[in-house]
């Protein structure tokens, strides 16, 4: 890429590091941004392009509007279609992730995980308890071994109603047995899913996106639940946590290991075996002064929440981190690693190694991970990075950027955090609702696209829906985005409207707040779940001020939650271009007034950022209006009694 620092920060990336790096390079080394300028991307599925379909070996049938493919499938059939087969692959990732914690939960129960073990046991007996578990005075063991089994069943699940949907509020589960798409396991709604898709099978348009819709659901609430809480029972639910982001945060004098992907597994034991005296030891007989572990896209989101592992950059910065010479060794494990670091790396000294049984990369040494072996794998990936050390080829060009960050806001430490130890509550958050001094809470989520300008859009809409008192949660990389341009330092508050502000500097909480990885976006639904617990602000999800962005979304994954979200009651609206369902505006339709009609939740595209923003304040200012709390109101003080009242509202 050939074009200036000012340029590059302007229309390609906007965080420095990276645009520092790419002007360095000046396209001699081909990046995703290269590649992003010199191939367009396929005009079929936007607009009036038509649509594509490829289920079949008489195709690939393009249909436009008011044709049909050979064996008759319309343009909604097939915008259907395809949309609800990426929902099964973002709903399998996601569940694949969850049914191998799960596993593991039930190896480190019988002692047969060496380097893991239960970390909290509190965290361990909800989700038994929400599991349908006894518990009475067992041993943890034997509980943790039952709730792997039971995990692992609901995933897996062919008939009735996934367990963990009793998390959410009681109407809502009542919404979704009303409209049948009550998960029975995750497994078997994305099987349906293809079996639909197939040739012949399913053809109304709606009825495809009711089972779109199931199969998301059972991501949410079940595969990507299980997820996240197995990693906070194995490895620590999140609190309060420091630490400093981007690419600055490697060092020139130390060995560097960029842990990459989304599993915590590995590199929880990696960060830990790093402060090994003997390692260290090792490291300065090889002339570094130490080891620096930093992370990169969701496995970073997975060990900066539970250890303060700087992250140093989100899907985009994964070629450009490798550019800066630095990085001894990156291990991946599985999602978002790029295809092109097996090529790239070969031009640098970096060693890339692949651990997990389902992902192998052309060019990388693959080094697998197997529950029994972490310790032992650990420590040779981060002797390989020693020895790799004084093989630097060329000299190092480390971007002087870092900004400093706080993250660690799991549900129960928001909790905490709002009411301090002895009345850890949602209460005080509901009352800044309810008063207006919050206006309402927006989940800023999802992915970087090299369609569009790097981070932008996920800082720009930090800072305007702050400014105007909405609270803002985070989690994949757009967390990392905003952590990346210093939004997530505490300094970042005065920027903050007058409301937010008062509240946040109150109860000692910042404005923006990192909730973790993709998988946890399983996190908000229990936020949402126990606001509307805690009372005053409706009896459903779909009550609540809130809202979903994915402006620079791009993956599956981002797809299926994206969908349960919607499903869940929530206005979620993603950004940019090209929109998969653009082709069929009755697929839109369905998408928006038929889900909000169904689900009081709808999922909308709006690629113009500034109208994307509006749409996302006016959907808050008609929530506040419906709960009849869109006047400002005088502070009321609460005794236990009139709490209770509120709760029976
Ligand atoms: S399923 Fe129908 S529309 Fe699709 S490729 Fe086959 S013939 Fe064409
Ligand atoms: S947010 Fe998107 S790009 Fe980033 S790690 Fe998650 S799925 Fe991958």
């Amino acid at each position: 890429m050939k074009k200036n620092y000012e340029d590059i920060l302007e229309e390609v990336s906007e965080d420095k590091a990276v645009a520092e790096i790419l002007e360095k390079l000046g396209g001699e080394v081909s990046t995703i941004f290269d590649r992003a300028a010199s191939t367009k991307c396929c005009p079929i599925g936007s607009g009036i392009s038509g649509i594509c379909c490829k289920n079949c070996s008489m195709g690939p049938c393009r249909v436009r509007e008011g044709k049909t493919g050979l064996c008759g499938a319309t343009l909604e059939t097939i915008a259907a279609r395809n949309f609800a087969r990426h929902i099964a692959a973002g709903a399998a990732a996601h569940s694949d992730h969850g049914r191998d914690l799960a596993h593991l939960l039930g190896l480190v129960a019988e002692g047969k995980a060496p380097g893991l073990e239960i970390k909290d046991e509190l965290k361990l007996m909800k989700f038994a308890g929400n599991l349908g578990i006894e518990i009475a005075d067992r041993d943890i063991k034997e509980i943790a071994k039952e709730a792997s089994e039971k995990a692992l069943s609901s995933i897996g699940q062919q008939l009735g109603e996934v367990n963990l949907i009793k998390m959410a509020p009681e109407k809502r589960q009542e919404v979704w047995r009303k409209n049948n798409v009550v998960p029975r396991g995750v497994d078997r709604e994305i099987v349906e899913v293809m079996h639909r898709t197939h040739i012949g099978v399913d053809q109304d348009a709606e009825h495809i996106m009711d089972q779109a819709v199931r199969c998301a659901i059972g991501d949410g609430w079940g595969g990507s639940m299980i997820a996240t809480e197995i990693s906070d029972i194995l490895f620590n639910t999140p609190t309060a946590v420091r630490a400093k982001a981007n690419l600055g945060m490697l060092k020139d004098d130390e060995v560097n290991l960029v842990i990459h992907g989304h599993e915590p597994t590995l590199s929880e034991i990696i960060v830990e075996l790093s402060s090994d005296d003997e390692l260290i030891e090792y490291a300065k007989s090889k002339g570094s002064k130490g080891i620096n572990v930093v992370g990169i896209c969701c496995t970073a989101n997975e060990v900066l929440m539970r250890q303060g592992v700087s992250p140093i950059g989100n899907f985009l910065s994964q070629e450009i981190a490798i550019a800066t010479g630095a990085i001894e060794l990156m291990v991946v494990d599985i999602q978002c690693i790029m295809q092109a670091l097996g090529k790239l790396t070969e031009s640098y000294h970096t060693k890339l190694i692949t651990t997990s049984p389902k992902a192998k990369i052309t060019g990388a040494l693959h080094m697998e991970f197997k529950d029994s072996n972490g310790p032992e794998l650990a420590r040779e990936i981060i002797k390989m990075a020693i020895d790799n050390f004084p093989n630097r080829k060329r000299k190092t060009y480390i971007p002087n950027v870092t900004a400093g960050l706080v993250a660690g806001f799991s549900h129960e430490y928001i909790k905490y955090m709002l009411g301090g130890r002895f009345r850890e509550s949602f209460r005080p958050l509901n009352d800044a609702i309810i008063d207006g001094r919050i206006q309402g809470a927006v989940a800023v989520v999802g992915c970087n696209n090299a369609r569009h300008c790097h981070d932008k859009y996920h800082n720009f809409l930090t800072r305007e829906l702050i400014k105007r008192d909405c609270l803002v949660v985070l989690t994949g990389c757009a967390a990392i985005s905003t952590a990346k341009c210093g939004l997530m330092d505490p300094e970042a508050l005065k920027y903050a409207g007058e409301g937010l502000r008062s509240v946040c500097e109150a109860v000692g909480m910042p404005p923006i707040l990192h909730l973790g990885s993709c998988v946890d976006n399983s996190r908000i639904l229990t936020v949402l779940s126990e606001v509307v617990q805690e009372g005053g602000l409706g009896e459903d999800i779909s009550d609540l001020p809130v809202a979903g962005i994915a402006p620079e979304w791009m993956s599956e994954k981002a797809l299926s939650i994206g969908t349960y979200v919607a499903a869940s009651g929530v206005y979620t609206v993603f950004g940019g271009e090209p929109i998969p369902v653009e082709s069929s505006s009755e697929v839109k339709e369905i998408m928006t007034t038929g889900w909000q009609k169904k689900y009081g939740g709808q999922l909308e595209y709006i690629s113009d950022i500034e109208e994307l923003l509006d749409k996302v304040l006016s959907v808050i200012q008609e929530k506040r209006k419906a709960l009849k709390i869109d006047t400002k109101k005088e502070r009321v003080l609460l005794d236990m009694e009139a709490r209770r009242a509120l709760k029976n509202v």
